[in-house]
């Protein structure tokens, strides 16, 4: 519930889990057609991406080793830490130590931490939050009674920052803000440029940059991936990860949170004790086999993996702007360059007996069995999040039936 300053503080009762529920339960059981799943984000539903191969062999292998049947130290094993070091290294102007690495049972539970350390370090602070973004965000906030404030994403300009907007939200009891790169649920990819505009912003207003980077490397369009943690020396980053996007496991639970501070500023303040203190007192990491894994799992994929799904991908993206666009009651400003989602804004003047995305939504499952996601679960009403990470014919199917949907309720000229 927000008040008139942007500010939330109760939990919001949606949560992307919850409303996918809801819309399941129209499905029509007659419907003898495939149902098709593009309102969540997990693409391993589909065989075309299914993880390497050499992954598996590495749980495999540290499953029989026998030697990692042991509880895992809170902060994550020493040769999974470095490892995780070494393979961010690889893209940052410096190097990270396995010192700079928490390891946590997927990018969730290092959001969980942060925002509870934040929030018990300092009970009014409060944190800034792209809008539209991630709800588990603002789920666990409200959880742990952090105060959030929502800075605008521009859809005419690539889904860039407000900064005006952004800057004018801030006071002095704002402590970080979170940036989400490669975009959900937009799929944009920022630029260099943009990043250190980002990273300048947080040291004029002298807070620290939480950077979700889960979707790291899958990009397809002109705009490379540049991590946060580059502009580390201008304001301190905490950058949040997992395997479960790149490598298309999210149920392996293996995330990870990382220092990118090569000044040394942030690692000895308040709020990092607060986290390893929470990282402690949960006592939780990701299973110790599954940690211990990271290694050879490193080691052992191969760019063509990587190569191969960014490939299905691209052409996902194509196909599901291009079949958009024939649609009349749906525009895509945006053409996604990363990520596996893209945003759509419904022309409800357009349509007969729609009266908003839930409506859509909650139709849509009814009479073509296709999941989207009603935008207002991101933070924007009467747009959809559709998941492209699909096989492509049965994206193909799906956009079909969006279209002759919108067609069937299109109003009559
Ligand atoms: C999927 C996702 C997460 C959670 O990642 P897990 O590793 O599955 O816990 C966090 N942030 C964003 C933006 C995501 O899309």
């Amino acid at each position: 519930m927000e008040n008139g300053n942007g500010k939330l503080k109760v939990a919001p009762a949606i949560t992307i889990r919850g409303v996918i529920a809801k819309i399941m339960q129209n499905l029509n059981k007659d419907d003898q057609r495939q149902i098709i799943p593009l309102g969540n984000g997990d693409p391993s539903a589909f065989p075309c991406f299914r993880t390497t191969l050499s992954a598996e062999d590495a749980i495999v292998d540290s499953v029989r080793s026998g030697k990692f049947n042991c509880y895992s130290p809170s902060v994550g094993i020493l040769q999974a830490r470095r490892a995780i070091a070494d393979y961010l290294s690889n893209d940052l102007p410096y190097k990270l130590s396995p010192d700079d690495v928490y390891l946590t049972i997927g990018c969730t539970q290092a959001i969980e931490v942060v925002l509870t350390a934040i929030s018990l370090s300092n009970p009014v602070a409060n944190i800034l939050l792209p809008r539209p973004g991630y709800p588990f965000y603002e789920t666990w906030a409200a959880f742990s009674n952090l105060e959030v404030r929502h800075y605008d994403l521009l859809p005419g300009q690539s889904w860039e920052v407000d900064f005006e907007d952004l800057e004018a939200l801030a006071d002095q009891n704002t402590v970080g803000m979170v940036i989400i790169n490669p975009g959900n649920p937009c799929g944009n990819v920022y630029t260099s440029q943009h990043l250190k505009k980002f990273a300048e912003m947080a040291r004029k207003l002298g807070i620290f940059v939480i950077a979700d980077e889960v979707y790291d490397h899958l990009t397809f369009a002109n705009t490379p991936f540049v991590p946060m943690g580059t502009f580390g020396s201008i304001a301190p980053v905490l950058t949040l990860g997992s395997m479960s996007k790149r490598w298309i496991v999210p149920g392996w639970r293996l995330g990870w949170m990382v220092t990118c501070d090569p000044n040394g500023k942030f690692q000895n303040s308040m709020i990092m004790k607060s986290i390893i203190e929470c990282l402690e007192i949960s006592s939780e990491a990701p299973p110790t086999f599954i940690q211990a894994a990271i290694p050879q799992i490193i080691e052992n994929t191969k760019e063509a993996f990587f190569f191969k799904v960014v490939e299905i991908l691209r052409v996902a993206a194509n196909i599901c702007f291009d079949k958009l666009n024939e649609i009349p009651c749906i525009s895509c400003p945006c053409k996604p360059e990363g990520c596996m989602f893209v945003m759509v804004k419904l022309n409800l003047l357009m349509m007969d007996d729609i009266s908003d995305d839930v409506e859509f939504s909650l139709k849509l499952a009814k009479e073509e069995s296709v999941i989207v996601l009603p935008g207002v679960t991101v933070g924007l009403k009467n747009w959809l999040r559709i998941l492209f990470a699909c096989d492509h014919s049965t994206l193909e199917d799906a956009l079909r039936r969006i279209k002759a949907f919108c067609e069937r309720h299109a109003k009559k000229q």
